[in-house]
């Protein structure tokens, strides 16, 4: 299978907001195969189709814990309830990592790849992280913009300046399960 790279910000697909999936044909499975396995080949948790080039709404995302890799057809977020921090990393910014602000919990809707309706409700997780950060690629937006302050993004190598610290990182925040492990890469 040939898999295209994952694009690099700033290149101008990220930036713009993807267009509805209306034909849910034969196209899409070769896609969602193809966006998957970019995902694994660079550890991701998620990938959405324009990281990859593709201005198409549909993002997967693999939870590692669970057996079945979930494919969401223009996602939409219905609502978005609470405030935690997280540590943030992105495939299409590399090398780079963030502490962000997220929502506790987040409903979405979305169709599957016969075109079905479907709605999800996922709090505290990794799955709910990753529906904000690949619902916004989607629409434009990288996590860059939920930053907690401008300047809380480092180089992974570098880990993150003393201010933001795990320690400080985890004042008020009773998500321990996010905070355990490497940050997500999405
Ligand atoms: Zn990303």
């Amino acid at each position: 299978m040939d898999i295209r790279p994952i694009c690099q910000f700033p290149e101008p697909v990220l930036t713009r907001k993807t267009l509805k999936v209306t034909s849910f044909d034969a196209s899409l499975p070769p896609l969602v195969e193809e966006m998957i396995e970019a995902m694994r080949r660079a550890n991701g948790v998620g990938l959405a189709a324009n990281q990859i080039g593709v201005p198409l709404m549909l993002c997967v995302i693999e939870i590692p814990e669970e057996e079945d890799v979930r494919v969401f057809v223009n996602p939409e977020l219905v609502s978005q309830d609470g405030e935690r921090q997280l540590y943030e990393g992105c495939l299409s910014v590399s090398g780079y990592q963030g502490l962000v602000s997220r929502s506790q919990r987040v409903k979405v809707r979305y169709q599957d790849l016969q075109g079905r309706k479907h709605r999800l409700t996922a709090k505290d997780n990794l799955l709910a992280q990753a529906l904000e950060h690949e619902i916004g690629h989607l629409n434009g937006h990288l996590y860059l913009e939920h930053l907690v302050e401008k300047d809380a993004v480092w180089k992974l190598s570098d880990g993150p300046p003393p201010k933001y610290a795990r320690e400080n990182a985890d004042e008020g925040d009773e998500t321990s399960e996010d905070d355990e492990g490497p940050p997500s890469e999405q």
